[in-house]
């Protein structure tokens, strides 16, 4: 093994959903064009990813090109870490399929466990932050990961009026720990996955905002920019890592750094109508590489 921050990866894909049946009832112009497999164009302007999946990539290539490799990471003792970035209605949810604890203003609720709501940041022994006092189920099986899933789901939308919205409004973060140990030479192995399903990007409330609606709209602003921030002074080897900027950067910091294999997903919208919203999403992606 040789210095941990040299094997620390960032990715960056970007991945673009179909017209929905609402966009083509419009009869909404479909704007994306592709280049290669690493380059998407808007209105002309080409934007670079490390890949581009076009709107007929199905669950099942997209996990193969990039989820297959991250888990198998973890499975020999990295930190990975996959988020999905875009606005509401562009995909995130659906290319990570999970939605447990999740932020909210700023505020760490346990999705599995509904009572504690405001959870602290703690740091370990060897300063290494995480969630004081969050539930953690142990799982042997990929159905018993299922099932601590559909758990936190449950326990997200039965807390809320409006899912839509909530989800929009919070990040949620899936968090798998994986500690494996060899019968034979007794060696050990820990690694931990980070699955985040991140705010909606769009900008919430520009004008007219009051009270909470305003209050949210700053803190997923403040958040995303700082987690955008983290991640390109990653891209770049700087020597300061501003972690302790956000709640969420500070829980991943381990992840983020060390021997870590990250990537973000970037979900765009085919359509016209969200033309601005997707050049903006696809900037920040460009940003973070
Ligand atoms: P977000 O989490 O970004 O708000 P969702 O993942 O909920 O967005 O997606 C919005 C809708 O679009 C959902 O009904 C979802 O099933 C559909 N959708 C998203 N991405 C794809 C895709 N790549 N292929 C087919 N349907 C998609
Ligand atoms: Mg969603």
């Amino acid at each position: 093994m040789g210095d941990a921050a040299a094997e620390c990866t960032i990715k960056v894909v970007c991945r673009f959903r179909p017209l929905n049946s609402a966009e083509v009832a419009r009869g909404d112009q479909y704007i994306p064009k592709f280049k290669g497999d690493d380059c998407v164009l808007i209105g002309g302007k080409p934007y670079y990813f490390d890949r581009v999946f076009q709107s007929k990539t199905t669950q099942e290539e997209f996990y193969n090109a990039v989820a297959q490799k991250i888990v198998k990471d973890v499975l020999e003792g990295y930190n990975g870490t996959i988020f999905a970035y875009g606005q509401t209605s562009s995909g995130k949810t659906h290319t990570m399929e999970v939605s447990y604890f999740e932020i909210y203003l700023d505020k760490i609720r346990d999705l599995l466990d509904v009572s504690k709501t405001n959870l602290p940041v703690h740091e370990d022994k060897n300063r290494v932050p995480y969630v004081k006092g969050c539930t953690e189920r142990f799982v042997c099986t990929p159905e018993e990961v299922m099932e601590a899933i559909d758990e936190g789901k449950n326990n997200r939308s039965v807390a809320v009026t409006n899912m839509n919205e909530h989800s929009s409004r919070s990040h949620s973060i899936f968090l798998i720990n994986i500690k494996q140990e060899n019968s034979k030479t007794e060696q050990k192995l820990t690694g931990k996955l980070y699955l985040v399903d991140l705010a909606g990007s769009e900008k919430v409330g520009k004008t007219g905002a009051e009270g909470t609606v305003l209050d949210e709209a700053k803190m997923i602003n403040k958040s995303l920019s700082a987690l955008g921030i983290v991640i390109s002074a990653l891209a770049e080897g700087s020597s300061y890592i501003p972690y302790r900027d956000s709640k969420m950067t500070r829980i991943l910091q381990d992840s983020l750094g060390g021997n870590c294999r990250t990537t973000m997903v970037i979900c765009c919208s085919p359509s016209a109508y969200n033309d601005a919203e997707t050049r903006s999403t696809l900037l920040f992606g460009q940003r973070a590489k």
